[in-house]
């Protein structure tokens, strides 16, 4: 979360007929930045990690297990102490949207040094032994990707616990009071309901067990009218039969992932470690897999990624393509009109950015906003960049604070990062802001948090590694992207690591089309990860070891970073578990568990053992 202002946000009524100047002065700021920096060169890559935690409190007696809403008192504590090691400054923590949640980041970014990427490891033991110290001693700070019983009806969740229906949700399960108190969060909540025209509507398959009904028609969503007068929604049909129904934005933004932000040495190295990247990012959302459990219920899915996607979809009925626009449909952006927009604000990458991408992968229709893409070329700005600003432009600033509505677009980004830090894609393209410190960087976003530091640090590891062999081998991954979007969605089945396959260019080389015979073809993970055993789909383990070869590392230290490229590879390939799969059969296997695919307040106790945590 980068952008936390202090102010008032408005009501979406009052927000609307300022959204059009928060996206000119946005682009304003854009275009300040990219003069300012699109000559900058020779920075390092230094790169950081995110990690995201949910606060466990521990009910011993009655075998519960919570979230504790203490986020405000924890984090007053944290950022106010400095206790680390001494060669390193103090790592830094974030608030994130649950009011259960934390965030942590290194205190200053690592280099891709191998001597670096040893120290991540201890650097998040490190972290997570602070966030321990200042805790009550029945509380847990634990990463894991989503809380089994976020939103059940049938005992507290949260540590106090708290009604439902609340004025900026108006969820059937879930509290505001769950949600971060600073205003924004609320204000965004509210926002994207009142923008879309509904409550937001999230369907994720459940298992089906042998002893669950079939079909299954969820009996603890609370169907009483007089209850919910506003909310007659789950009976009208948004709660589908045979799925996991959620209705508000905490059963997404309330779920933990592992980022990773990149600096690249100038803007066309970022672009292309942008475009390379994007095809393996459904391939890390499947391997780093560990949300099989919502609202009480075990999933037919593994991974957070659609549930997230729903929760934040503000779309409204005629831009889902849901119902015929009507002439009196509100325009919210009206350089764009109402229109359909194929995907939530929180979903994958619509375009590749850097000026070599085959056009023909390239392949999505692409919504923008013309007179954001005319303003930036008339200034110079290429049209790859200019489409891909014009594509987040699409979109509605959510919040807007009433003492930063003027700004000089010379010295702030802020109406900038309003529409940028709300377009949540699976990569994110981050400008340098203002003041000379922080150069062009690129965000892996698709992963799932890992329950160890180990795992978080071998999954982060990984990805700079990765990164640096794209680059060093200078890798042509390019494919087209409305195929990448079909393994977005194979990515997050049940055990994709054994029934999946994705598509994926045979041929990594960067020689030119003419020389090399590519095309794209469907692969396990195992390949994917190990290769196919021909020389030009080499597998990304193997073209992470022959990037550390080149390195002359001494035994210690390969060792090490072997043993993060191994833990993903096995991974990749069925030797280790994904953390879904392992808590699927944890409960699968549990004398608690009645195989009706329900997670009851004890079996959740026990998964994972957090109490040995
Ligand atoms: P956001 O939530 O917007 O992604 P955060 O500030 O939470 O932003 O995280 C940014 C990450 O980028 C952190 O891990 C941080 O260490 C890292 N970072 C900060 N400065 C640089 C830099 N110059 N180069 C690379 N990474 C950086
Ligand atoms: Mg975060
Ligand atoms: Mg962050
Ligand atoms: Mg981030």
């Amino acid at each position: 979360m980068g952008l936390l202002s202090l102010g008032t946000p408005l009501d979406w009524d009052d927000a609307v007929p300022l959204a059009q100047h928060v996206r000119d002065h946005g682009v304003e700021q854009f275009l300040a930045l990219w003069r300012h920096f699109r000559g900058r060169t020779g920075d390092t890559m230094s790169w950081g990690d995110e990690l995201e935690y949910m606060i466990v409190a521990l009910d011993r007696p009655h075998h519960a297990a919570r979230l504790s809403l203490r986020q405000g008192e924890i984090l007053s504590v944290l950022q106010n102490c400095a206790e680390v090691s001494k060669e390193r400054s103090s790592p830094t923590f974030h608030p994130e949207y649950g009011r259960y949640m934390i965030e942590s980041t290194p205190g200053k970014p690592f280099s891709a040094d191998p001597s670096d990427l040893l120290r991540v490891e201890e650097d998040m033991r490190v972290r997570r032994m602070i966030i321990r110290k200042h805790l009550k001693e029945n509380e847990i700070p634990m990463t894991l990707t989503s809380f089994p019983r976020l939103g059940v009806s049938d005992a507290p969740f949260t540590d106090p616990p708290f009604e439902p229906n609340g004025p900026a949700s108006r969820s059937l399960f879930l509290p505001d009071d769950l949600i971060n108190t600073h205003v924004r969060f609320p204000t965004l909540t509210a926002n994207i309901r009142k923008r879309r025209g509904s409550k937001v509507r999230i369907n994720v398959p459940i298992y089906h067990d042998e002893n669950t009904a079939r079909p299954f028609i969820d009996p603890t969503i609370p169907y009483d009218r007089n209850l919910f007068p506003e909310d007659s929604e789950a009976k009208l049909g948004a709660a589908r039969p045979d799925s996991i129904y959620m209705d508000a934005m905490g059963f997404g933004m309330g779920c933990c992932c592992l980022q990773v932000t990149m600096q690249a040495e100038e803007i066309l190295e970022a672009r292309k470690l942008y475009d390379q990247l994007i095809p393996v990012t459904p391939l890390l959302l499947a391997v780093s897999a560990g949300s099989p459990l919502y609202r009480g219920y075990l999933a037919d899915v593994d991974c957070r990624w659609n549930v997230i996607s729903g929760a934040v979809d503000d779309r409204t009925n005629a831009e889902r393509g849901e119902a015929p626009v009507k002439p009196d449909e509100p325009m919210h952006n009206s350089r764009t009109g109402p229109r359909r927009l194929r995907k939530s604000r929180y979903d994958s990458v619509d375009s590749y950015l850097h000026p070599d991408a085959p056009r023909e992968d390239n392949d999505m229709a692409l919504e923008i906003d013309p007179a954001v893409r005319d303003r930036l070329q008339a200034e110079g700005v290429d049209p790859l960049l200019a489409e891909h600003v014009a594509h987040l432009f699409v979109r509605d600033p959510l919040v807007i604070f009433s003492e930063l509505i003027h700004q000089d677009d010379k010295e702030s980004n802020d109406h900038f990062e309003n529409l940028q830090s709300t377009n949540w894609q699976t990569m994110r393209f981050k400008p340098p802001p203002p003041g000379d410190r922080i150069g062009w960087r690129v965000e892996f976003r698709p992963m799932e948090i890992q329950l160890t530091d180990f795992e978080n640090a071998a999954f982060s590891v990984f990805v700079v590694l990765l990164a640096r062999a794209i680059l060093h081998f200078r890798l042509n991954l390019y494919m087209p992207l409305s195929q990448v979007d079909v393994n977005m969605q194979r990515a997050q089945q049940r055990d994709a690591i054994h029934t999946q396959k994705f598509y994926f260019c045979n041929s990594w080389t960067s020689e030119s089309k003419e020389t090399v015979s590519r095309s794209i073809r469907e692969y396990t993970l195992a390949q994917l990860f190990h290769g196919d055993g021909s020389e030009k789909m080499v597998g990304f383990v193997p073209l992470v070891h022959r990037y550390l070869d080149t390195l002359q590392l001494d035994e210690a230290t390969r060792k090490q970073l072997n043993s993060y490229v191994d833990l993903v590879g096995e991974r990749a390939d069925g030797t280790l578990m994904t953390a879904a799969t392992w808590m699927r059969r944890f409960v699968g296997s549990h004398p608690l568990y009645k195989h009706d695919s329900v997670i009851s307040e004890e079996l959740n106790y026990e998964v994972p053992p957090v109490h040995h945590g």
